[in-house]
């Protein structure tokens, strides 16, 4: 398998769908910024823009999960040094990897 243009179209899925929902995300916060300009009042508009803020949180984490992966073993590709619990979030992804750290199939 030519894992390195697999991984190439994962990653570019990967940011077109990070892409659609952080421009969602934007323009809700413009809205937010602008109602507060508009009426001055900050209380109504903060917990909905931190509500939001929070589901954009988990959907990321979610695309992570089922997109951004080794397309060979799954493994998501994060700054975590050896096979760690779970899926390695916590370590942080890694936007352009050379190679899977579990499996070791080419990204580059
Ligand atoms: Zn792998």
């Amino acid at each position: 398998m030519d894992t390195v243009s697999v991984f190439q179209e994962v990653k570019q899925r990967f940011l077109n769908a990070l892409k659609k929902i952080w421009g969602v995300a934007f323009f809700i916060f413009a809205s937010g910024a602008l109602y507060f300009v508009l009426t001055g009042d900050a209380f109504s508009i903060l917990p909905l823009v931190g509500c939001l803020f929070f589901i954009c949180i988990i959907f990321t984490l979610i695309l992570i999960n089922r997109i951004y992966k080794c397309p060979v073993c799954g493994e998501v590709p994060s700054s975590t040094s050896g096979n760690t619990a779970g899926h390695g979030l916590s370590g942080g992804i890694v936007m352009n990897p050379v190679k899977c750290k579990k499996c070791g199939a080419k990204f580059e």
